[in-house]
């Protein structure tokens, strides 16, 4: 079966133990399928990314071992690609401007979903209230529950529009939303397979669903666990979490391996312990 997977990092910092773990499970997945492995930076969010993060990911990339295929493809330069994905779905009618700010939205008294989420109350649904001026462009969800199975997890059902409802593809900002470029993107770049952190795994239903409304493909999904520091927070920048040592690479993936659930044996070096993941029946 054709494997292409990818990594998809957002540069805005450099790698820790969390995306290192992350970017280990997708690699070691598609070299043991023998399929393609892509990098794609994801600052699609230009405000949040960091300069030079974008680099140094790679350069750690390359120092633990995680060689890609291909060129890199950075997102801030693929805006007409999503350009012409809204068109598209602005000309089939599911897309509609959204004159409601954060704090309205906040404010309403739509309650908080089990996902974590408080859902667009649809205030614009029906074309904007009279003197009110487009902020975001957002997508109109069904009611109907999304169903996909996660090569770790099994069957998900999410029910877009009771628990995110219709969500945002071109920002107040102006910048394009997360949801639609990693969509445009993994289509484009013809990705099979998209194993990531578990975070992601209530993005998902609202992926396949743009995905069926641009015509794509369904990738295969996996989610992976995150990691967590003692406070049970995801690493990230926000919480603080070490940038990983690219001097010294093989306690660190033997670690990431570990929590990935893998048994790798003592005394190897970086590259062995990949291989040694990728080779382990
Ligand atoms: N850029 C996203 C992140 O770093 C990952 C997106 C994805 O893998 O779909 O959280």
């Amino acid at each position: 079966m054709p494997y292409r997977g990818r990594f998809a990092p957002s540069p805005t910092g450099p790698l820790h133990q969390g995306s290192l773990a992350a970017a280990i499970a997708s690699y070691v997945d598609a070299r043991r399928a023998g399929g393609e492995w892509l990098v794609r930076m994801e600052d699609v969010d230009e405000p949040r990314s960091v300069p030079g993060a974008a680099d140094e990911i790679l350069r750690t990339l390359e120092a633990f071992g995680l060689t890609w295929d291909g060129p890199v493809v950075y997102q801030s330069q693929r805006k007409e690609l999503y350009g012409a994905a809204l068109e598209r779905l602005r000309t089939s009618g599911q897309i509609y401007p959204c004159g409601c700010t954060r704090k309205e939205i906040a404010d309403s008294s739509i309650v908080i979903a089990p996902s974590g989420e408080k859902p667009y109350p649809g205030t614009c649904r029906n074309g904007l209230p009279a003197g009110r001026k487009a902020r975001a462009w957002r997508v109109r969800v069904p009611e109907e529950t999304f169903m996909f199975t996660d090569r770790r997890l099994g069957r998900q059902k999410q029910n877009l529009l009771a628990e995110v409802g219709d969500f945002v593809l071109l920002r107040a900002d102006g910048y394009f939303a997360y949801q639609l470029a990693v969509v445009v993107d993994d289509a484009e770049q013809g990705i099979t397979d998209v194993v990531r952190g578990e975070d992601l795994l209530a993005s998902t239903p609202r992926q396949i669903y743009l995905q069926r409304l641009l015509g794509y493909p369904e990738p295969r999904y996996q989610h992976v666990p995150v990691v967590r520091n003692p406070m049970g927070e995801k690493l990230s920048k926000q919480t603080g979490a070490a940038p990983v040592d690219s001097s010294q690479p093989a306690p660190a993936v033997a670690a990431a391996l570990r929590f990935l659930g893998f048994d790798p044996p003592q005394g190897l070096s970086h590259a062995e312990l990949l291989k040694w993941a990728i080779l382990r029946r």
